[in-house]
């Protein structure tokens, strides 16, 4: 007889099996763990001091700081945000495809119901509502009424691309294609009378090749150099 025949032999016992069931049923449920971890006198909300105090998550938090339990094996609920699952067990399911926005702004707040200290604090939205109710850019344009020169974003000036994602001026879209006067060239600068070693321009001693000047004095300078760097002999000036 193994292990597993003598566990097996042992459950056919009714007296152990009533004796098992009697120490699960004494265990704390999972909601009694998950709320053990709640802490209800939390920080009130400095936004909005009228929600009052937040139900803190004292457990694990996941990256972004939302709570996170694991309610255990089935047929408890699998592991999901604390936020989420206190308001499965206090209001309801969470309708498909909606998320929990915290009016707190307090990732960690689980507080999904009203009570004396005020109203609740999570409430189930869409994924576009909970974005536009953040900070967060899109949130920050989608409240303006009117492009950056001041046009009104009415239904007859506004561009809408992107399905539906982005949307322009069109005023702006105009203004940006129509076609603008060339600015004036500046006129030309005088001619220079000096070369850069400070030769004057005069008749001999500058010689003109394909719309350019040169300096004839430089020219011979750089010749001499050039003859002295090969040849190592200094021709006479
Ligand atoms: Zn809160
Ligand atoms: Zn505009
Ligand atoms: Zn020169």
């Amino acid at each position: 007889m193994n292990l597993s025949d003598a566990a097996r032999k042992r459950w056919q016992n009714p007296a152990y099996r009533a004796k098992q069931r009697a120490a699960v049923a004494r265990k704390p449920g999972w909601q009694e763990r998950f709320w053990a971890k709640v802490d209800k006198h939390g920080p009130v909300p400095e936004h909005r001091p009228e929600l009052g105090s937040c139900w803190s998550w004292t457990g694990a938090k996941s990256r972004h700081g939302h709570g996170w339990y694991n309610p255990g094996s089935p047929p408890a609920p699998p592991p999901t945000g604390a936020h989420r699952l206190a308001y499965m067990l206090l209001v309801g399911p969470i309708p498909e495809g909606l998320k929990l926005d915290h009016l707190c702004r307090n990732s960690a707040c689980v507080k999904p119901i009203a009570n004396e200290q005020g109203p609740a604090h999570t409430e189930p939205v869409t994924q576009r509502e909970n974005v536009l109710r953040g900070n967060a850019p899109a949130a920050v344009n989608a409240v303006k009424t009117h492009c950056i020169r001041g046009h009104p974003f009415d239904a007859a000036n506004t561009y809408v691309y992107g399905k539906g994602r982005h949307r322009r001026c069109r005023t702006c879209k105009r203004l940006a294609w129509r076609p603008r006067p060339r600015r004036p060239r500046p006129p030309p600068k005088p001619l220079k009378t000096h070369c850069i070693h400070g030769h004057a321009f005069t008749p001999e001693n500058t010689m003109i090749y394909s719309g350019a000047r040169a300096c004839r004095e430089c020219r011979r300078r750089n010749a001499r150099e050039w003859h002295r760097r090969k040849y190592g002999w200094k021709p006479r000036v």
